[in-house]
């Protein structure tokens, strides 16, 4: 059978292995494509993957000295229903004005209202350049450069503005494209939001690049130490979810068993039988830390990666920081081109929400309430100020009012059973909120998702949601001390890493074995699943355990004799045992003599890599020769 191709297909096809041809011919190949393809190509001939990378490397350089395409005048005229979709768009909001709501609710509606109309645009515009042939539409679409919005902004308007606070502008509606020009007052509202955000990015910059470090920091400890943990536990995955490929089985699923491999066809398999969610080895829930530091992983919880294994040794933490850190100050850079114009009133993306879920300010920006107690939603009502008050009448029968801010919306009914730490309304939950009230594995899931999506609202996708696990295993870690019987060595307040605690921790005498049913708002005194030892088990976290195949848990009345404490990202390396890397982070001066009081030590076999390079050995060098240098230099 005769089928179409391109030029450009036909060179693709010149320089790639041959078994790659029939994918290469049966798709477009968009962003999302070519990803597929050099993802399929490394994992099925990895003996051709650099060849095949440096040869199209040098075809695209020739290709585009000789192609020489460009973007026509043409490319830039507006479609022709754009005055057919402004008249109805007015009409719309002529038709909320008239209803005579509050000024609040009015500009709710005309925000909905405008978001939805720039939406559907989006979607449209896009496939209506790329049929009339328009080089910049067929850019957008092949994901090359620019994103829907960004172009409808340059061929058909901005629609809504933002004001220098970054609300949006309800009673200015921009009905002309930058290629047309603004008119005076249009580029006048636009300059608010643009201004901001140039300032923004300038300041930003700075702050992202501090982030990074503060994120390599606090990872730093996290080390490949062993090839295989022997752990069952995991964490539920989508079956869709591409991310966890090349990770290993935690639970047996079907056919498939304990430590077999995720891949794409395992994946594939799975969905068609009907499987939503699968339980994947992950270092969240590693106990390679039973057999060394607690910030040690193994091989097969950290799983596979492009070039196989993490090699044992590997510095996984930073890694996975520095892969992060990297996009935050290019994403940065990004958030000045969509600048000016208005986001969706309930996506909240940028510095300021990434670098607070890090560093948990006391206030946090945008915070959904989380209900402190178990009860019952006994009333949403308008408070006077705007926004709202949801009550929630305790067991107790003690009432507590969280209020909710005008910006984020409440979708919780009055009559609702709520449990301690569920989700009041709209926003970003505070992580260590969240920590707090449903323990260290608990927290890790959360916090990493949270991570992920703040980072894709601030036009940062795209990252392996892996590398979120890893930051989020390095970061919510930490445990304080209230009581410390039978916990070993330590004083009342202080904090420890959960890991070391963990490794020592005997269930107490008292503590039982119960049917999953019956543990409902009793502490873990075994981990299962993700959850951790002390974890308050709601009737969400039972459900999930049901699910997936946990039927008896160990569990206790009471708490341990710790409680999960979730650390800002600044103060992560502070609490490390050595006291050379606890000098790797702020207050140097108080950390000096707090390690001099308490005859802290340092290591340069341990898990920092800090007391090695202050010594000028060990970053990278083999253990024996570590242990060596250790040994030369160890003076009693
Ligand atoms: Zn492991």
């Amino acid at each position: 059978m005769a089928y179409t191709t391109t030029v450009g297909k036909i060179l693709l096809k010149h320089y790639s292995p041959a078994a790659t041809h029939a994918f290469l011919d049966s798709k477009e190949l968009d962003k999302k494509n070519i990803g597929a393809f050099f993802a399929n190509l490394a994992e099925k001939h990895p003996e051709e993957y650099m060849k095949t990378v440096s040869d199209l490397t040098r075809l695209g350089f020739e290709s585009a000295t000789r192609l020489g395409s460009t973007v026509r005048l043409g490319d830039l005229a507006p479609p022709d229903f754009k005055d057919e979709e402004f008249k109805k768009l007015h009409a719309e909001i002529a038709g909320i004005q008239a209803k005579k709501l509050t000024k609040v609710k009015q500009n709710d509606e005309i925000i909905t209202a405008l978001n939805k109309f720039s939406g559907d645009i989006d979607k449209r515009l896009v496939e209506h350049g790329v049929k009339e042939g328009k080089t910049l539409a067929k850019v957008v679409r092949a994901g090359a450069r620019g994103s829907p919005s960004q172009y409808r902004q340059t061929i058909f308007s901005p629609v809504a503005v933002n004001d220098n606070k970054g609300s949006v502008l309800t009673d200015f509606v921009i009905d002309r494209s930058f290629a047309e020009g603004l008119t005076l007052p249009q580029y006048l509202a636009h300059t608010f939001g643009a201004r901001q955000a140039s300032a923004a990015t300038k300041l930003a910059v700075a702050d992202a690049g501090y982030l990074g470090k503060q994120l390599a920091r606090a990872g730093m400890t996290m080390k490949v130490e062993m090839h295989d943990c022997g752990t069952d536990s995991g964490i539920a995955i989508k079956v869709e979810d591409k991310d966890y490929l090349g990770t290993y089985l935690a639970k047996a699923v079907d056919k498939y068993n304990h430590n077999n491999e995720v891949t794409s066809s395992m994946l594939a398999d799975l969905k068609t039988k009907g499987v939503a969610d699968i339980i994947v080895r992950s270092p969240i829930t590693c106990q390679a830390s039973h057999d060394s530091h607690p910030g040690a992983v193994c091989q097969l919880c950290a799983g596979r990666r492009e070039k196989g294994l993490p090699e044992i040794g590997s510095f996984l933490g930073v890694v996975a920081g520095t892969t992060l850190a990297e996009p935050l100050s290019q994403g940065m850079l990004n958030s000045k081109h969509s600048g000016g114009s208005a986001r969706t009133a309930t996506s909240f993306g940028g510095f300021k929400y990434v670098n607070q879920l890090f560093n948990i300010p006391d206030s946090f920006v945008h915070e959904a309430p989380l209900a402190n107690h178990d009860g019952v939603i006994e009333e949403v009502r308008p408070a006077p100020q705007g926004g709202n008050y949801v009550v929630v009448k305790h067991v107790n029968g003690k009432t507590e009012e969280h209020y909710v801010h005008p910006d984020l919306n409440v979708f919780i009914k009055p009559g609702t059973a709520v449990e301690a730490g569920d989700v009041l309304s709209d926003g970003i939950p505070n992580p260590a909120k969240i920590v707090k009230h449903k323990g260290i594995g608990e927290g890790r899931v959360y916090f990493a998702n949270a991570v992920k999506n703040t980072f894709e609202n601030s036009q940062l996708g795209g990252i392996n949601k892996r590398n979120f696990d890893i930051i989020s295993k390095g970061i919510i870690t930490h445990v304080k001390i209230t009581n410390p019987k039978g916990l070993g060595d330590h004083l009342p307040d202080t904090i420890v890493n959960y890991h070391s605690l963990e490794k020592a921790y005997t269930p107490r005498h008292d503590s039982r074995k119960v049917r999953v049913d019956q543990a409902k708002g009793l502490y873990l005194e075994i981990p299962a699943l993700h959850y951790t030892i002390g974890t308050k088990l709601t009737s969400h976290m039972m459900d999930n355990l049901k699910k997936h195949g946990v039927s008896y848990v160990t569990v206790h009345d009471d708490s341990p004799g710790f409680e999960p404490e979730m650390q800002r990202l600044l103060d992560v390396p502070a609490h490390e045992h050595d006291w050379m890397h606890a000098l790797y982070s702020t207050n140097l001066e108080r950390r000096l003599v707090k390690a001099v009081n308490t005859g802290a030590s340092s290591s340069i076999a341990g898990p920092s890599p800090i007391p090695g390079l202050a010594y000028a050995v060990g970053f990278g060098k083999k253990s024996e020769e570590v242990e060596q240098t250790e040994e030369a230099l160890s003076f009693e």
